[in-house]
C-alpha cells in the first residue's frame, strides 16, 4: 500500500528498571526487585512512529530478557514492508502469542492511531467508562504487613487491594484475611491471589473459612491445568473465582469457559501477546456473561496505557479497582503513565495513539545490552 503506513525500521532495547520497593512473590517464585523490558519503537515509511513493550518473566513464561529481544528482532525482520492499518484491522496479531508478539501488537496499534489521529481505544472499539479505578497489590506476607500497605495507601485514593497467598498455611492465610477485614476502613474491597497455591482441598477450606467476607474474588487458586477443580470450586462457594494462570491464549479462554471454571478473567495483555488477542478473549467474555479483572505483571507504562485502552471499552469490569498500578511501584518509568494516575483513578490524556511519552533519555539510562534494529 501506498498509504506511508508500511513498516520501514523496528527497533528494540532491553531495558532494566528498579522497583521502589522489592516485592516478594512465593517461596517458590521469590522476590523481584527490578523490572525488564524490551522496548520495541516501529517507524513507518511516512515517519510516524509506535511504541510497544514486552515484559518477559522467565519463571512464567520461558522469556529471559535476552531471548525475548532476540525474538523480537527474529519476528521484526518479517515484519518490514507490512501495513499497520492491515495488521491492526485484520487482527492479525492474534497468529502469534507470548510477550514479544504484545509487543510487536501494541506498537502497530499504537502507530495506526498516531498516523490517524485517533486514540488506541478508539480503533479497539466503543469507550464505556471515562477511567478505572486502580487497585494496589500487597507481598504474600502477614495481616499486620497487609494494613500497613492499605494504611499507607488508601489516602492515597487507593480502594481495592490484592492480597498475594499461597505459601503459608491455609489456616494463617484464612486468618489473615478475617484479621484484615477487622481493621479494613469503609469503602474498600479486597481481592486475594494465589497463584495456583493451593490444592483442591486447601482452595475449598480457604473458600468456606472466608464465605462471610465481602472477598471480590479468588484469583487462581488451583493449578492452571485443572479445570474440573475449578469448576467444582465455583460451585461449592458463593465468592467469585478467577483464572490467571490458566489463561494465557484466546482457546484457553474458550476451554475454561466450556468447563465452567471461572467468574473472572484475568486479562493482561502481555500474557496474551497483545491487544488483538485480549480484545477477542474479552469477547468470548462478555458472551459467556463472564467478569474481567484488568491485570498486569510488574509492567511499565506502554504495556499499562496498552492496557487502559481495552479498559475504558469494555462493559464487563469487575466493579473494582483493577492492575493500573505497575509503573508507580518502579524507583522510575521511560513513560509518563505514573500521571495518568491520581487518586487511585487512571483515565487517558486526549492524545493519539496509546498517547503516552515515552522518553529515549530514560531508555538510555536504564538500558542493560545492546539495541536491536532491523
Ligand atoms: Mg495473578
Amino acid at each position: 500500500m501506498a498509504d506511508g503506513l508500511n513498516i520501514a525500521q523496528v527497533e528494540c532495547w532491553p531495558i532494566k528498571i528498579p522497583l521502589a520497593r522489592s516485592y516478594h512473590l512465593s517461596a517458590v517464585l521469590g522476590t523481584l526487585t527490578h523490572s525488564q523490558a524490551a522496548i520495541v519503537r516501529l517507524t513507518l515509511e511516512d515517519g510516524t512512529v509506535g511504541w510497544g513493550e514486552c515484559d518477559p518473566h522467565a519463571e512464567f513464561d520461558g522469556y529471559t530478557l535476552e531471548k525475548a529481544c532476540q525474538t523480537v528482532a527474529e519476528r521484526a525482520s518479517a515484519m518490514i514492508g507490512l501495513s499497520v492499518a492491515d495488521w491492526v484491522e485484520n487482527a492479525r496479531g492474534r497468529a502469534f502469542h507470548g510477550t514479544p508478539a504484545a509487543a510487536i501488537d501494541v506498537a502497530c496499534y499504537d502507530a495506526l492511531g498516531q498516523a490517524r489521529r485517533v486514540p488506541v481505544w478508539q480503533l479497539l472499539g466503543k469507550r464505556v467508562h471515562d477511567g478505572v479505578d486502580v487497585l494496589w497489590p500487597t507481598s504474600s506476607g502477614t495481616a499486620e504487613e497487609d494494613l500497613e500497605i492499605i494504611q499507607e495507601r488508601h489516602p492515597q485514593g487507593f480502594r481495592t487491594y490484592m492480597l498475594k497467598m499461597g505459601s503459608r498455611p491455609i489456616e494463617d492465610d484464612i486468618a489473615r484475611t478475617h484479621e484484615v477485614f477487622r481493621a479494613l476502613p469503609d469503602g474498600v474491597q479486597i481481592m486475594v491471589d494465589a497463584n495456583q497455591g493451593w490444592n483442591r482441598d486447601q482452595a475449598k477450606a480457604y473458600a468456606k473459612g472466608c464465605d462471610g467476607l465481602p472477598v471480590v474474588l479468588i484469583e487462581q487458586p488451583l493449578a492452571a491445568e485443572d479445570l474440573e477443580g475449578m469448576n467444582t470450586l465455583c460451585g461449592e462457594t458463593p465468592l467469585a473465582i478467577s483464572v490467571d494462570e490458566a489463561l494465557l491464549t484466546p482457546q484457553d479462554a474458550d476451554e475454561i469457559i466450556g468447563h465452567d471454571a471461572a467468574d473472572v478473567f484475568s486479562i493482561k495483555i502481555s500474557k496474551h501477546g497483545g491487544l488483538a488477542n485480549s480484545l477477542l478473549i474479552s469477547g468470548a467474555v462478555q458472551k459467556a456473561g463472564k467478569l474481567v479483572l484488568m491485570n498486569s505483571m510488574i509492567e511499565l507504562g506502554i504495556t499499562q496505557a496498552a492496557s487502559l485502552h481495552l479498559g475504558v471499552t469494555l462493559p464487563h469490569l469487575m466493579p473494582c479497582g483493577h492492575a493500573y498500578m505497575s509503573t508507580l511501584r518502579m524507583a522510575d518509568d521511560i513513560t509518563d503513565f505514573s500521571d495518568w494516575v491520581q487518586n487511585g483513578y487512571a483515565t487517558i490524556p486526549d492524545r493519539p495513539g496509546l498517547g503516552v511519552k515515552v522518553s529515549l533519555d530514560k531508555i538510555s539510562q536504564y538500558q542493560v545490552g545492546e539495541a536491536h534494529v532491523v
